[in-house]
């Protein structure tokens, strides 16, 4: 009798606690293993899932569970150093798409807050996945128009488009792996500014807005604020990334 190792597929004697490739504890179970190995990916989600590898630009996910390690799975990583061997793992599943953390040595961040490894978070358009020392995007396509309305904060920009704020950090800037990307704003640094959802205890939502020493500056209401310091921002306040202008708006619960 063999054990199939659901990671890189090499078959395990049955004695062996941890895979001879990949060293995957062969009795841990295999992230999402509830959905068919074999599966498409275009049969649970009805749209199209991106990752934005640095410097290697949008890839697309094929399968049901996507595997990203250095030097093992789907999307391999090998100049990452600090990223694991097997690192974390993308599984499409009810229409969503989760992401999960491996056991990696030195954890997988979602919008900039470390998961628990072995528990899955759902993705949504624009989060950002960091391992090691690299941010993955997480990219969308084909969503119908309705999310835009769903309850959150969300910047405004000058022609009316919205982007909704996640939980956590939400980065702005220039390089396309930002939350909100100003790609065609050369004035925009390249990492301009956070913006830190943070929901209270008394289940508010609280944003703060910490410029990350951009040469030409952050402003609230026209005011310049100080580089690296966190400013609490409300709905209604205009938030300025160099020449870039946005209102912070505030969608609420419909009440019923
Ligand atoms: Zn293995």
């Amino acid at each position: 009798m063999t054990l199939t190792c659901p990671i890189c597929k090499v078959q395990n004697a049955e004695s062996e606690d941890w895979c001879n490739e990949c060293g995957w504890l062969l009795s841990q179970k295999a992230p999402g293993s509830s959905v068919q190995d074999e599966g498409n990916i275009d049969d649970e989600l009805d749209f199209k899932a991106f990752l934005i590898l640095p410097e290697r630009g949008s890839v697309g996910l094929k399968k049901i569970r996507t595997v990203i390690g250095r030097e093992f799975g789907d999307i391999q990583i090998p100049d990452d150093l600090n990223i694991s061997r097997i690192q974390l793992a993308l599984v499409a599943e009810n229409g969503g798409l989760y992401v999960e953390d491996l056991r990696s040595s030195n954890g997988t961040l979602l919008n900039g807050v470390k998961i628990p490894p072995g528990r899955r978070y759902l993705l949504s358009t624009g989060d950002v996945i960091t391992a090691g020392d690299s941010a993955l995007k997480v990219e969308f396509k084909g969503l119908d128009k309705e999310g835009e309305e769903s309850p959150g904060l969300y910047l405004v920009d000058e022609e009316g488009t919205k982007s909704r704020l996640r939980q956590g950090d939400n980065t702005v800037g220039r390089l396309p792996l930002n939350t909100v990307t100003l790609e065609d704003c050369p004035y925009v640094a390249r990492e301009h500014a956070v913006l830190s959802l943070e929901l209270a205890p008394s289940g508010l939502n609280f944003l703060y807005l910490t410029d990350l020493g951009s040469s030409n500056g952050s402003f609230v209401n026209q005011k310049p604020v100080p580089a690296h310091t966190r400013i609490r921002v409300h709905p209604g306040d205009e938030i300025t990334f160099s020449d870039v202008t946005f209102r912070l708006i505030e969608i609420m619960k419909e009440e019923d």
